[in-house]
């Protein structure tokens, strides 16, 4: 396991003491690497404040405007959730998510997207995602603090590291970014062909980058998919 290939992104964020405390709860478990996508007062004394002694992860944090940014180049991307969602994803438990998580930091880098402290994440964003997590809590009562959430995954995360663990493949997975470009091909290939229609597109897309995230493609799949539909275009020219 490499806790350095592995990110926590907090995305828009309005407390700046919840970054603080989410650093905190990072460096106590060994992680150093924080992602900020747009929040709403950072840097910040509130911030510094409740990340006591670990001021050194939000001096290195990394602010993006998108969450686009803060993911491109990631193998494995992971997204928290309060709640379940009307489509349902692949989920792990916290510890599957250490397990996964400690397998991969081996090959590629590692995203764990934690949402708004009021409207956590959006689905369009856990949609980026190949896997969810639901921390189990009291079905009552059922949202963490934010950082009281990255503890959790942040302690799974320690726990795996300390596990051995051996993960091999021939090719690299593709990244966000080539996963995104692969999406708007399809789309586009699909449009062409009058099999997705922009004005009732159902949820088609949605099952589909589904069922393709579940997939886990390498680069050589990747490849071979994208050669599939410039084939296509061609023969419909
Ligand atoms: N009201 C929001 C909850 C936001 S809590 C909602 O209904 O989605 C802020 C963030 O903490 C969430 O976006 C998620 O990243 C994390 N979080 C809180 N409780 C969680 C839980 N039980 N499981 C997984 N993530 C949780």
């Amino acid at each position: 396991m490499n806790l350095n290939n592995i990110r926590i992104v907090l995305v828009n964020t309005s407390h700046p003491g919840n970054i603080g405390s989410a650093a905190r709860a990072m460096k106590t478990m060994g992680l150093t690497r924080l992602y900020l996508v747009g929040p709403h007062e950072f840097p910040s004394h509130k911030a510094d404040e409740m990340a006591s002694g670990a001021v050194d992860i939000l001096k290195n944090a990394v602010v993006t405007e998108t969450l686009d940014e803060a993911i491109a180049d990631c193998g494995l991307v992971i997204g928290t959730s309060a709640r379940s969602r009307t489509i349902p994803w692949p989920m792990l438990t916290p510890r599957e998510c250490g397990e996964k998580s400690a397998q991969e930091s081996n090959v590629h880098q590692v995203a764990v997207i934690f949402g708004r402290e009021q409207s956590g994440l959006t689905n369009e964003e856990l949609h980026r995602c190949h896997f969810h997590i639901q921390i189990p809590s009291n079905p009552e009562y059922s949202s963490l603090n934010l950082a009281a959430a990255v503890q959790v995954i942040a302690y799974e995360l320690r726990v795996a590291s300390e596990m051995p663990s051996a993960f091999e493949w021939d090719y690299r997975f593709a990244n966000e970014k080539e996963m995104e470009g692969f999406y708007l091909h399809l789309e586009k290939v699909l449009v062409a062909l009058d099999f997705l229609k922009p004005e009732a597109p159902r949820q088609l897309m949605t099952r589909l980058r589904r069922l393709f995230n579940r997939a886990r493609l390498d680069e050589m799949e990747m490849n071979i998919l994208r050669g599939i539909l410039g084939a296509v275009e061609k023969k419909m020219k």
